[in-house]
C-alpha cells in the first residue's frame, strides 16, 4: 500500500498526540510529536537562564541556537520515539509545568522555528509518517494526503490533561491546568510565526465526547477512504 502523510493539529491538550500515536500504530508508521521537540528548547533554554521572570526569552537566545540538538530515538520498551536535548532523554522531564508556562513564548521565535520545521520536513521525506502539532498541516506538510483538525470542549480538555498529569505524579490543580491550556491556546493561536489555524481541506475530528475507540476509528475510516 502507498505510503503517506498524515497530520494533526489542534489546541492544547485535544486529544492529538493519543490520536496519531494510535493511527502510527494501526499503520506501522512512525509517529512524530513535534510538541516535544518545542519543549526540549524550552527545557534548554530554562536550563541556561534564557527565559526571564516575567516569561521573557533573554535577548542574546539566537547565541544558544548552535548548542542545541534536538533528536528522537526509539525506546523498544514502551515502543514510542522519545525526544532527546544534545543527547540526553528529557521524554518526562518537558512534561513539567515550568516547561508548559514557558513553551509558547519559545515557540513564537520565528529562527527556532526555522529550525525545528527544517528537521521536521527531513522525517517526512520518506512518508509513512505521522505529526501532530500547530502548524504540520499549514506550513511543515501543506501537502499532506490527509489532515485532522482535532477538537474537544475546553473542560474536557482540562480534565484529561489534568488526570493524565496527576497519573504521572505532578502535584498540580485543575485550575492551573486550565489556565495553562488557556494561555498557551491564546498565544498560540494569536502569534505572528506560523499561528495555529485550521488547515485547509482538513477533516474537522471533535471527540468531546467520544472513546479513544471510537475516535481513532473515525479517523481510520477517513484514512482508508483517501488510501
Ligand atoms: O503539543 P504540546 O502541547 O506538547 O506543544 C507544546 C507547545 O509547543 C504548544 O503550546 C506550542 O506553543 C508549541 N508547538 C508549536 N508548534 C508545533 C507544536 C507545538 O508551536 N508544531
Amino acid at each position: 500500500m502507498k505510503k503517506i502523510i498524515i497530520t494533526l493539529d489542534g489546541h492544547s491538550a485535544c486529544g492529538k498526540s493519543t490520536l496519531a500515536k494510535a493511527i502510527a500504530n494501526e499503520l506501522h508508521y512512525i509517529y512524530v510529536d513535534t510538541g516535544a521537540m518545542y519543549r526540549a528548547v524550552t527545557y534548554y533554554f530554562l536550563e541556561h537562564g534564557y527565559i526571564l521572570p516575567d516569561n521573557q526569552v533573554k535577548s542574546d537566545w539566537e547565541d544558544a541556537l548552535s548548542d542545541i540538538n534536538v533528536s528522537f530515538n526509539f525506546n523498544a520498551t514502551t515502543s514510542l520515539n522519545e525526544v532527546f536535548l544534545n543527547g540526553v532523554s528529557v521524554e518526562d522531564r518537558i512534561r513539567m509545568m515550568d516547561v508548559s508556562q514557558h513553551v509558547s513564548a519559545v515557540s513564537k521565535l520565528k529562527l527556532v522555528r526555522e529550525k525545528l520545521v527544517v528537521f521536521q520536513k527531513k522525517m517526512g521525506k520518506n512518508k509513512g509518517i505521522v505529526m501532530d502539532g500547530r502548524d504540520i498541516g499549514t506550513v511543515v506538510f501543506p501537502d499532506a494526503e490527509v489532515k485532522f483538525w482535532v477538537t474537544a470542549s475546553k473542560e474536557v480538555r482540562a480534565a484529561r490533561r489534568y488526570k493524565e498529569l496527576l497519573e504521572k505524579g505532578h502535584a498540580i490543580s485543575l485550575n492551573d491546568v486550565s489556565a495553562n491550556i488557556e494561555l498557551r491556546d491564546h498565544e498560540d493561536s494569536n502569534r505572528e510565526e506560523s499561528p495555529l489555524v485550521m488547515p485547509k481541506g482538513a477533516y474537522v475530528l471533535d471527540n468531546s465526547i467520544l472513546t479513544k475507540t471510537e475516535t481513532l476509528n473515525k479517523a481510520m475510516d477517513y484514512i482508508n477512504s483517501i488510501l
